[in-house]
């Protein structure tokens, strides 16, 4: 899943977060869900291209790719995340995003001593520690 943050317009793909490089607005294509032209929102760099995301004005959104020579490669489903503030429920997030971080076992027992099951405590120990990693990846502070 490809997730564009609302007010940074950085863009998380594949547990990796790409500051946007260029902000500029363009005609970048056709919406293939309603045939509008598809504006730029953002144009982030990797080593092997280009992703730019991308919006309808029905507010469709797609990520498109790129290689290094602007060589179209294939478009990718977008969304739009808001920023949350404040600390989170583990339970209320994606397992995407937990999963980019966390070891299904660690995952497991942040849930389980949220929800006051037993759990292990150096699963939660190690999930801790991680903790900031998650922050800093996804702009989310966790409640453990
Ligand atoms: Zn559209």
């Amino acid at each position: 899943m490809n997730c564009l943050e609302e007010q940074s317009f950085a863009l998380l793909t594949n547990a990796k977060r790409l500051e946007p490089v260029s902000l500029e607005r363009n005609r970048v294509g056709l919406c293939d869900k309603c045939e509008s032209d598809l504006e730029s929102l953002a144009y982030h760099k990797t080593e092997s291209g280009w992703l730019v995301s991308a919006r309808c004005k029905k507010e469709h959104l797609v990520l498109m790719r790129y290689d290094l020579q602007w060589n179209w490669l294939g478009d990718q489903e977008l969304q739009i995340s808001v920023k949350e503030l404040g600390t989170s429920n583990v339970s209320s997030i994606e397992m995407e995003k937990l999963e980019a971080v966390f070891t299904s076992a660690e995952i497991r027992d942040m849930r389980a001593c949220e929800q006051g099951r037993p759990f292990t405590r150096q699963n939660l120990y190690r999930a801790r520690a991680k903790c900031e990693k998650f922050e800093k990846l996804f702009g989310i502070r966790l409640k453990l």
